[in-house]
């Protein structure tokens, strides 16, 4: 079997056992195989890289690797100029849509909550999600590295956290969202864009308190469901401000 050095940088590191952090190390590999094959044989999904250097120079990750190669790893720069050098991956998707694995319920509402289209059910399965992802050019969001490892998926995240909240931060931070932040603009039931409703037109479908207290509101063009900036949402925004 052939070997090649490597190096992993920054948060992939993360994905890897201690003894591989953050220093080169020796990995074996079959003749033949791509530098994508081999990157994930360590268990880093290749929607977590965006730089591949061989050798010193920029590869994609169709290149084969050679015995001896050494192959340094960079995680995907959110706002570090690399210039002319070859990305491995396609350029950002210009509009930050989102499609989420079935265990991220509790996530999918809170980035609705501020706005962000996602897409969520329960009974999409792996190449359903895959499928939604490249037809749709939605980003992945998910905990499982295997099904991030699938090559139709372009453009992914790894969660970190199994905390909702957290992994809501993870994902304002790694894409950049915190000027995308539109409160209160999606039904968090069907990712609908919510419409402006008077307080009259709303009467009956919110609890009387409520009518006495807010003017404004919104619903829900598919459900019906009414929101209004109650106390859960200034739990939500105090959370932000003192974390991003
Ligand atoms: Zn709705």
């Amino acid at each position: 079997m052939a070997s090649a050095t490597l190096r992993f940088y920054e948060e992939l590191n993360d994905f890897l056992p201690s003894g591989r952090r953050k220093k080169e190390f020796p990995a074996r590999f079959h003749e033949g195989d791509t530098v994508k094959a081999l990157i994930e044989s360590l268990g880093v999904p290749h929607t977590e890289v965006d730089l591949i250097l061989v050798n010193g120079r920029s590869v994609s990750f169709a290149h084969q690797v050679q015995h001896g190669d050494r192959i340094t790893v960079y995680p995907v720069f959110e706002s570090i100029e690399i210039g002319s050098i070859t990305r491995v991956r396609p350029e950002a998707l210009r509009s930050t849509r989102f499609v989420l694995d079935v265990h991220l319920g509790r996530l999918a509402k809170l980035l609705r909550m501020l706005g962000f289209d996602c897409l969520y059910s329960n009974s999409y399965d792996d190449s359903c999600l895959s499928r939604i992802s490249r037809t749709e050019r939605r980003i992945v969001l998910s905990r499982d590295r295997e099904l991030l490892k699938r090559s139709i998926i372009t453009h992914g995240y790894c969660l970190r956290s199994d905390k909702a909240m957290d992994q809501l931060l993870e994902v304002l931070q790694r894409f950049d969202l915190r000027e995308k932040i539109r409160p209160f603009s999606r039904c968090l039931r069907c990712n609908s864009i919510l419409k402006d409703a008077d307080g009259v037109s709303v009467a009956d479908s919110v609890p009387e308190y409520v009518a006495r207290t807010y003017d404004h509101y919104k619903s829900c063009p598919d459900c019906g469901r009414v929101y209004w900036r109650g106390s859960h949402w200034e739990k939500m925004r105090r959370m932000l401000d003192a974390n991003l």
